[in-house]
């Protein structure tokens, strides 16, 4: 493809479905939008009809007003047939938060990845009641603000069963490769990764739809971060090796359906920009570190906007997933400081003068 040719980015609709709306956004398949009790304040999920019965996408997080919202829909828009499946685009609070509860109380089966399944599962069973030292020892290795980490070490952890419904055992697994049927249609399962683990992506065979969960989002870039069960992980390779591949099956008709913002046009685009916008944070951030500095110290060079209470957790993570990049591609060392924080430097070559390599 030629450079430019990707397509403008366009949104068909200007304005998300009102709460207990959908919108049809093709046939047969209904966009609805749930509010999140975060900075990232809703979630978008979709129902493909299944002829005598739905399937949804992806179903917000639980809480006594989701149930009352989820019932509204049922009884709008969704009337006349039950919601017999639920599709797990991934593991997310946000996104698997209601599923166990379409399976207990409407009998609706579940399908997803097999990482998606056994993460959301391990993780809704997990619940502590008490900051483990291993998050403690991770988030004092990235450096995190003194006043937050004494916080966090007296505040009741977050646990994912405070926003999501028991699940369920049973499960259908999608991998990929597999060719799904939903709403009338054949879809080509294709696997993402690096926002969370074997992320489903769906593409139509038989129209231009993509359901695209947080894999592919517009106008925000998803979150690519590492965690205290996974301090090593380097998940922005998994994600840059994604929207490699993912790229080649892009085209400009595509109409994107994901988990948040609006539905969109112009893939080929977004899924350059999704790529640049991690490389040149990487740039940005390996000229930041001429001096050592702790992931908690890298917020400038990566988001070029203020970070406050609501997002620094996710900052954080965000952080340590391009250090720890950086550092497992062979451009940064780093050392332990007396507290426990990681300090990162770029490497410096023997021969010849500090410094001389910044253009
Ligand atoms: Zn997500």
């Amino acid at each position: 493809m030629m450079d430019g040719a990707g397509g403008t980015i366009l949104y068909p609709w200007e304005e998300a479905p009102k709460t207990g709306q959908a919108i049809e956004v093709a046939e047969g398949v209904l966009w609805m939008r749930l509010p999140l009790p975060m900075a990232l304040d809703h979630v978008n999920v979709y129902a493909l009809d299944d002829g005598d019965s739905w399937s949804v996408v992806d179903t917000g997080v639980h809480s006594r007003k989701s149930v009352a919202l989820w019932q509204e829909l049922l009884a709008g828009p969704l009337a006349g047939k039950p919601v017999g499946r639920i599709i797990l685009t991934h593991h997310h609070p946000d996104h698997v938060g209601m599923a166990g509860w379409f399976m207990a109380e409407q009998g609706a089966t579940l399908t997803t990845s097999r990482t998606a399944w056994l993460m959301s599962r391990m993780l809704i069973l997990d619940c502590e009641e008490e900051t483990t030292q291993q998050s403690l020892a991770f988030w004092r290795s990235a450096g995190m603000d003194a006043d937050i980490l004494t916080k966090r070490a007296a505040d009741r952890p977050f646990n994912f069963a405070d926003i999501c419904y028991p699940l369920p055992v049973g499960y259908t697994r999608m991998k990929q490769g597999d060719v799904v049927t939903a709403g009338g249609r054949n879809w080509d399962v294709h696997m993402g990764n690096g926002h969370a683990p074997e992320h489903l992506t769906l593409w139509s065979r038989d129209d231009n739809l993509v359901l695209a969960g947080d894999q592919i989002l517009p106008s925000i870039s998803p979150n690519i971060g590492v965690y205290a069960t996974e301090p090593d992980a380097d998940p922005l390779s998994d994600w840059m090796e994604s929207c490699t591949r993912l790229a080649k099956l892009a085209n400009t008709e595509h109409l994107v359906l994901g988990g948040h913002k609006l539905p969109f046009t112009g893939l080929p685009t977004r899924m350059r920009q999704l790529h640049e916008n991690h490389e040149g944070a990487l740039r940005r951030l390996l000229a930041h570190l001429d001096r050592p500095r702790t992931a908690g110290q890298c917020f400038a060079p990566l988001f070029k906007r203020r970070i406050d209470g609501g997002v620094y957790g996710l900052a954080l993570v965000e952080a340590v997933a391009h250090l720890n990049h950086l550092h497992q591609t062979g451009r940064i060392s780093r050392t332990r400081r007396d507290d426990g924080a990681w300090l990162w430097h770029r490497e410096t070559t023997s021969d010849g003068p500090k410094d001389q390599d910044i253009g």
